[in-house]
C-alpha cells in the first residue's frame, strides 16, 4: 500500500481522524453507516472511528475532496426492533387514518384530516361497516 498517498493516514496525524482512500480501508471492522444499516446495525451512540477520503467533482468544497465517516462494526448495536406493543400501536394508528370517524367504514386510502377523517362523500351513501373491520379497529 502506498503510504505516501495523501489520503492514507491510518493514525490520523494529518487529517485528525484515521483516514483511508476510497477502496483502501485496511481495517475490516470499519464500515460506513450505509454498510452497517444494510446489516441491520445502527450507528446510534457510535463515535466516528475513521473516514474515507476521495476526490470527487461533486464535492461541495474547493479542494474537491469528499469524506465518508466510518464506524466500528464490532461496537454497533442492532437497530432496535419494534416491540409487539409498538407494532400494534402503529397498526392501530394506521388503521385509524383509513377509518371514518362517524360510521367506521375502512377505506383503502388515508382519509384527509381536512374532512375530519370522514367518508369523502358522506357516510349515508355507504353500507354499514363489516363487523370484522370494527373488531380490528377496537
Ligand atoms: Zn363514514
Amino acid at each position: 500500500m502506498a503510504t505516501g498517498h495523501p489520503y492514507y493516514d491510518p493514525t490520523g496525524s494529518r487529517h485528525g481522524l484515521p483516514t483511508y482512500p476510497w477502496g483502501w480501508v485496511g481495517d475490516p471492522d470499519l464500515r460506513t453507516k450505509a454498510q452497517l444499516r444494510a446489516e441491520g446495525l445502527s450507528i446510534a451512540g457510535l463515535e466516528v472511528a475513521a473516514q474515507i477520503m476521495w476526490r470527487s467533482n461533486r464535492a461541495g468544497n474547493r479542494n474537491g475532496v469528499r469524506t465518508a465517516a466510518l464506524y466500528r462494526r464490532s461496537l454497533a448495536r442492532p437497530v432496535r426492533p419494534l416491540t409487539p406493543a409498538q407494532e400494534r400501536a402503529l397498526a392501530r394508528a394506521e388503521l385509524a387514518r383509513h377509518t371514518c370517524r362517524d360510521c367506521g367504514r375502512v377505506w383503502e386510502f388515508c382519509l384527509p384530516t381536512s374532512n375530519d377523517r370522514c367518508c369523502p362523500d358522506g357516510c349515508a351513501t355507504f353500507e354499514a361497516p363489516e363487523a370484522d373491520a370494527l373488531a380490528v379497529a377496537a
